[in-house]
């Protein structure tokens, strides 16, 4: 495989915008070219007040082709050392980080392939950097997102993946809704409750499963998987905490 070098980078926020109540995107502009792949996660070095250094990875959301301006989607927790310090970002403010780093990257294999997305809230980050790639690199069987957030106001990056769905490509987007305002919806529940209904049969022994976000959601969904015959070799994991 390709390697990509990790290294120092300066930066700077030229946009910060919120996505829902509680996740943030903000757009990181760096002088000099970033090449990484698809996947792959940045580690931002912040100062807190007391002048401690804490450091916390964001995946990529943006394409592999935008090498001097990156995309990152931050859930903002509830007292988190970062969360706390993100939350007060303006526009213009300097970003150091090291990168990239990562082996959450789609094979080769995967791409002749069908592929599922697999995810809880911000989870689905680097998910759109790796659609970007497969629209890129002419994929030509099925993808399959599936997504789990709270309720309706929750879902992330509907704008980019409505306009990236123009493209030629076989996509299924399935957002689970664990509390939704909509009683009526089918999807209600937890990602891993669906897996049976949309996973087809043949699917299930030549597909490859991508899985991210936070440990509980991917053990429930890694285990579901496995119980309906799915290979340790077809699923590709990264969790957050
Ligand atoms: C490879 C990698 C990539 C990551 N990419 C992203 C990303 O793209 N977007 C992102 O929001 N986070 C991402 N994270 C998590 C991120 O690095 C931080 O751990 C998270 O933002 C919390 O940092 P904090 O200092 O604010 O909270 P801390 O003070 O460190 O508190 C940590 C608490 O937050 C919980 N937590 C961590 N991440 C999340 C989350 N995403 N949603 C809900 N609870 C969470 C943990 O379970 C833990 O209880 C990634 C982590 C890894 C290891």
């Amino acid at each position: 495989m390709e390697r990509t070098m990790i290294k120092k980078y300066e930066s700077k926020i030229v946009k910060y915008e919120h996505m829902n109540n509680s996740v943030i995107k903000i757009t990181l502009m760096l002088e000099e070219d970033l090449n990484f792949k698809a996947g792959q996660y940045i580690t931002i070095v912040f100062t807190n007040p007391d002048g401690e250094r804490i450091s916390r990875m964001y995946s990529i959301a943006s394409s592999t082709k935008d090498k001097r301006s990156l995309d990152l989607c931050i859930k903002l927790i509830e007292n988190g050392s970062a969360s706390n310090i993100i939350k007060n970002l303006k526009l213009g403010n300097d970003i150091f980080f090291v990168g990239p780093a990562g082996k959450f990257v789609l094979t080769e294999e995967s791409k002749e392939k069908d592929i599922f997305f697999i995810s809880s809230g911000t989870g689905i980050t680097p998910f759109i950097s790796m659609f970007h790639e497969l629209i890129d690199t002419g994929y030509k069987n099925t993808l399959t997102f599936i997504n789990g957030f709270r309720d309706e106001n929750d879902i992330l990056f509907t704008k980019e993946i409505s306009s990236l769905r123009k493209n030629d490509i076989n996509l299924k987007l399935l957002n689970i809704l664990s509390r939704p305002l909509n009683q009526n919806i089918i999807y209600k529940g937890h990602v891993q409750d669906f897996l049976s209904t949309i996973i087809l049969k043949r699917q299930l022994q030549n597909s490859h499963f991508y899985i991210c976000g936070l440990k509980d959601m991917i053990d429930s969904v890694s285990l579901k998987l496995k119980e309906l015959g799915v290979k340790d070799e077809q699923i590709f994991l990264e969790e957050y905490d």
